[in-house]
């Protein structure tokens, strides 16, 4: 009988819920850059608190200046060490009044926020961008700016982003689990000015990676030193008190130190916001060209969508001449013209350096062709293309790129044969590829590679079995590869291709039961009580088989407990 299992996942059932974010959802590789020297003094503080009301309001989360190597866990705590300049902190403490006083109870120690990764309470947590408010009600704008995103952002959910500076340096605001769409009754959209702090932006929700109804509020801050993939890092706008600990963290990954951006010190509502905009006073900070009766810039942006010749893994013939193109949408406000593709790393494979772009309306469609010709070594290519501003900037999602399989064979001194059986094309679940070498003093071993499955063996005479049950139908390169002792990273093994047509439909394979979703209270169900229960559904595997074993995976955010029991229920410990 086939294994089943039941798993259940992620159940945060037994505690109250912080609102919080999922971590995961933020936490990025390390990205160590340059020193930010362009802009080395402290920015005056230009902020204004991007949510309704005044009096209470609960921190649920604040951020984590290990970023974005975001190591807390077994961090020392200063390294974990937010300061809210000028007011002091209680362990733990979390709740403030809008002026920034810690509210009844919330005295003692400055600072201290526990240096846990996902226990409870989350006051603090690794790889989180930002700060949690626990508010509702309406997002306001912290600042004067131009709207650069309104829309669902992964994680983060529906996510309002505003440039504070001309596009391309200074600070920008995000503001993520909004209500989908709730920016459009604001008349806030992308490409839309925000003329001052304090106009609603969106509604405040729960939508993306979050527990509950909560406003992600981060800050980021443009780095013109850094490679162009990593300008724009998260910074904190509760700055760092030196005074406390010399060195902010973040200097070791962003290159800057965080400064205290808030008007006023602390987060509070900007009086009666203005919907035109107000005079400039002379030297007043509202980021950069923002000054009244500037026409905003527009905004570039590009998506892919999905439509292209050569999609990736196409088989090619050694030296056949490609017409690559990619379609392409101006999903931003700028009309382009005058922009480029250029390529940016990887293989050319006779491309130019760079093509025109056709003038594309903002709003349109374009193909992009550029000539190439595919290798003559075989095996997998891969080129990497970028779009380009006049002004030189690399436009967002504007990073296309080409992988092909080129057939054939590399000079082959010791491959005496590699075969598949059944032969191409089929409709087989499994291929069997059977693939001799003369040996040799020098031979290390061979492998087999097609698509994301790699096979090694230090035999000369081998079956591998290609398990195509989940591979997709069409065209494959299967791969086999020679190396020599000397080779220990296979960076120049003899090579032999077979193209492989796969036709049919995939069989059918057992599917997980019922893998319960947190929309299906069906699948799963909880016994409150003691001690409190996590049941699966006892029946309902797919396929009809029957169910004897159940696999648990209790998880708060770490994993409790897990493992394979015959009942259908398990205390969670
Ligand atoms: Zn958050």
């Amino acid at each position: 009988m086939r294994r089943l299992r039941a798993a259940l996942l992620a159940l945060v059932l037994l505690a109250p819920l912080p609102f919080v974010c999922d971590s995961s959802v933020y936490a990025r590789a390390p990205a160590r850059v340059a020193p930010d020297t362009e802009n080395s003094d402290p920015p005056a503080a230009f902020l204004y608190q991007p949510f309704e009301g005044t009096g209470y309001f609960r921190i649920t989360a604040y951020f984590d200046h290990t970023c974005p190597d975001y190591n807390a866990t077994g961090g020392e705590p200063a390294e974990d060490l937010t300061v809210f300049s000028g007011h002091t902190l209680a362990e733990h403490c979390r709740s403030f009044y809008s002026d920034g006083t810690p509210a009844a109870g919330c005295t003692g120690p400055i600072r201290a926020f526990d240096n846990t990764t996902w226990e409870l309470p989350h006051a603090y947590y690794s790889g989180h961008d930002g700060y949690d408010f626990a508010v509702s009600g309406q997002a306001l704008s912290a600042a004067r700016g131009l709207v650069t995103f309104a829309d669902w952002k992964g994680d983060c959910g529906w996510m309002v982003e505003i440039m504070h500076d001309d596009l391309g340096s200074g600070y920008k605001t995000r503001y993520c689990h909004l209500e989908p769409h709730s920016n459009e009754q604001y008349g806030v959209e992308l490409g839309t000015m925000v003329w001052d702090a304090g106009q609603p932006i969106g509604i405040i929700d729960n939508s993306g990676a979050s527990s509950g109804t909560h406003l992600h509020f981060s800050v980021w801050r443009y780095n013109g030193d850094a490679p162009p993939d990593k300008q724009w890092n998260p910074t904190d706008p509760f700055g760092w008190d030196i005074s406390v600990s010399p060195t902010d963290p973040l200097v070791a990954c962003n290159g800057e130190q965080s400064h205290n951006l808030w008007v006023g010190g602390w987060p509070q509502l900007k009086g009666d916001p203005p919907t035109e905009p107000s005079p400039l006073v002379e030297g007043e900070f509202r980021g950069g060209w923002f000054g009244a009766g500037v026409a905003p810039p527009c905004v570039p942006r590009a998506e892919f969508l999905d439509i292209e010749s050569f999609p990736d893994g196409t088989v090619v013939q050694p030296g056949q001449s490609m017409d690559k193109w990619w379609r392409l949408k101006n999903t931003g406000t700028c009309d382009w013209s005058g922009y480029q593709l250029m390529f940016e790393s990887g293989e050319q494979m006779g491309g130019p350096g760079s093509v025109a772009i056709p003038t594309t309306a903002a709003g349109a469609s374009i193909d992009i062709h550029v000539p190439m010709v595919a290798p003559t070594s075989g095996g997998d290519h891969a080129g990497y293309w970028r779009i380009v501003s006049p002004s030189g900037a690399w436009v967002d999602g504007g990073r296309l790129w080409i992988k092909v399989s080129v057939a054939g064979s590399t000079t082959s001194d010791h491959i005496i044969s590699f075969t598949a059986d059944p032969a191409s094309p089929s409709t087989a679940n499994t291929v069997l590829l059977h693939a001799r070498v003369n040996w040799w003093s020098e031979f290390r071993a061979m492998r087999v590679r097609v698509g994301d499955q790699s096979m090694e063996t230090s035999e000369t005479d081998h079956v591998f079995q290609w398990d195509t049950t989940s591979v997709p139908r069409g065209d494959h390169a299967i791969v086999l590869e020679v190396a020599t002792h000397s080779d220990l990273s296979w960076s120049s093994p003899e090579r032999r291709t077979i193209l492989y047509t796969l036709e049919g439909e995939p069989a059918p394979s057992n599917h997980a039961p019922n893998r319960p979703t947190l929309v299906s209270p069906y699948d799963w169900y909880v016994t409150v009580g003691s001690p409190p229960q996590l049941c699966a559904q006892a029946q309902g595997d797919p396929d009809g088989d029957p169910v004897s074993q159940y696999y648990f995976d209790v998880r708060g955010h770490d994993l409790w407990n897990s493992g394979w029991i015959s009942s259908n229920c398990v205390t969670p410990s």
